[in-house]
């Protein structure tokens, strides 16, 4: 078994210029040799914004730049045709592709309805507010430029339960339609019940709302092609939505698919309470990632060796999806939690080269960010996903042993050759660390591949000991291993520039 690694494979600021399908297409071999296998790609259907919509101003789920809807037939990031070949050169790549599923809102209506409806409060949605009133809401999606293609539903206010604005008085405010209520099964603690996130919040437990999501998804499977989902928002969605929407989409697509679920909550035991016993789809790991945003920015204050204190990944690595980074956190955006530069390759190890849970690497951190001064690739991040793909394997022995300085140990095993990593890292001075990577390796020399570290020797009782510069990480891997790496990663650029080459000796 190899290794895996998933992949977000957008970030916020990307330009809006709808080539990005086609660039997953031209990169899906690098992400297959950097051990990629699979890729979150963004919301594939019209936003309200069009070409510019990142993808979660959902305005018609059937199109996936196919129709002259909202200034452009093309998304922000390209064709239909063009998103289902980028799926395409994933699969011939052995990628698998997920899909980023966006139910909880729709926005940029056609038209404007009369509803009867109760303010509540913002900070309170179980909460009134003056009486009832009739408000105009844009609640009617039409899609005169789909005319009925693929699909003849169209939305009206009893599909949602509630808006932000009245057009009538021009007002902004939470207002809940007569005769529907938010649903009891999200999260309840952060404004009362926060059902409420944006734009129409649609009622998706209304049997006809149901009935045409699952109609949906079945049209969306077979249309694109992918392989799995990456769920949003789920903090705002019944949770016995996705129990039975899912249950559809498996049976429909007759195998199971991988699900990723966003819940944005920063206890593990809110997570867990989420995935129930029911364990439908992994959840990514936002405690781990805050642990990794603190780590960054406390000045070596915080605690090393309790970095996977209140994790998912700790509680239940089988249903963990790890990340350092993503859309949301990335500056600029409602999230904000920048894992600080200097810190990145560290957090990078932390959940690419040990053996609890699902990685996921965010395109920024792999390509940069054309954002807020240009932020610059991790440049280690390539190399700690080979490492990865290649060499990390086998028992893994942990010296999370010291608030400053940690590391740990993968002995390596048969099935992958010159497999085994030594990996040491701190967030103050540099230090060294003594630890057991296997008797297998006595008397075997270790080549330092990040970190800038001389070599070092394995004692016959399998011990070494391995060192780190202040603030900064060190990976270690067997000689052997640590030369093939280096031969084959020269080696795998001089083929990438030939095929680049020929790309263009042929435009
Ligand atoms: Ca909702």
């Amino acid at each position: 078994m190899t290794n895996e690694t998933m992949l977000q494979g957008f970030s916020w600021y990307l330009p809006a210029d709808g080539s990005h399908w086609r660039r997953i297409a031209e990169q899906a071999p690098t992400f297959a040799y950097e051990g990629v296998s699979a890729v979150w790609l963004p919301p594939a259907y019209k936003g309200q914004a069009g070409a510019q919509d990142v993808g979660y101003g959902v305005y018609d789920t059937y199109d996936l730049g196919e129709f002259d809807q909202k200034g452009s037939v093309a998304t922000k990031y390209g064709t239909r045709a063009e998103y289902e070949a980028a799926v395409a050169a994933l699969h011939a790549n052995g990628i698998r592709a997920l899909a980023d599923i966006v139910l909880n809102q729709r926005m940029g209506a056609d038209g404007l309805e009369d509803v009867r409806a109760q303010e509540v409060l913002g900070q309170d949605r179980d909460e009134s507010v003056g009486a009832p009133l009739t408000i105009s809401a844009w609640t009617r999606f039409t899609f005169p430029g789909r005319a009925g293609a693929h699909s003849g539903f169209t939305w009206d206010w009893t599909c949602f339960h509630g808006v932000d604005w009245d057009e009538r008085s021009r007002r902004q405010g939470i207002f809940l339609f007569e005769g529907k209520h938010w649903d009891d099964a999200v999260e309840r603690v952060e404004n009362g019940n926060y059902d409420y996130l944006m734009g129409a919040d649609a009622d998706v437990n209304d049997p006809r709302v149901f009935e045409e999501l699952v109609r949906w998804g079945a049209w969306y499977l077979d249309a694109s092609g992918v392989d799995g989902f990456r769920l949003d928002a789920l903090k705002h969605i019944d949770r016995g939505f996705y129990l039975r929407w899912l249950r559809e989409m498996r049976a429909h697509a007759g195998r199971d698919l991988f699900c990723v679920g966003e819940y944005w909550g920063r206890r593990a035991e809110e997570l867990e309470d989420y995935l129930g016993v029911e364990r439908t789809m992994s959840l990514f790991d936002v405690p781990l990632h805050y642990n990794l945003y603190r780590a960054s920015c406390s000045n070596g204050e915080v605690d090393l060796s309790k970095i996977f204190e209140g994790t998912l990944v700790s509680r239940d690595p089988a249903h963990a999806v790890t990340f350092a980074e993503n859309h949301d956190t990335q500056p600029g955006q409602a999230l904000q939690s920048f894992v600080q530069s200097w810190f990145k390759p560290a957090a990078y190890a932390l959940i690419l080269l040990r053996e609890a849970g699902l990685p996921c690497v965010f395109y920024g951190d792999l390509y940069g960010m054309p954002n807020g001064g240009n932020i610059p690739a991790v440049t280690e991040l390539p190399l700690l996903m080979e490492v990865r793909r290649r060499f990390s394997y086998g028992q893994q022995h942990d010296f999370l042993d010291s608030p400053d300085v940690i590391g740990w140990t993968r002995e390596g095993d048969d099935e992958h050759e010159g497999s085994g990593v030594a990996v040491v890292l701190t967030d103050r001075d540099g230090g060294e660390k003594r630890m057991y990577v296997g008797a297998r390796h006595a008397g075997e020399t270790w080549g330092c591949v990040v970190g800038e570290q001389a070599d070092t020797v394995v004692d016959a009782d399998g011990w070494a000991t391995f060192r780190t510069l202040g603030g900064r990480l060190s990976v270690y891997l067997p000689e052997r291993a640590a030369d093939a790496l280096e031969h084959d990663r020269v080696l795998h650029r001089i083929v990438r520039e030939t095929a680049e080459d020929g790309e263009e000796m042929r435009s």
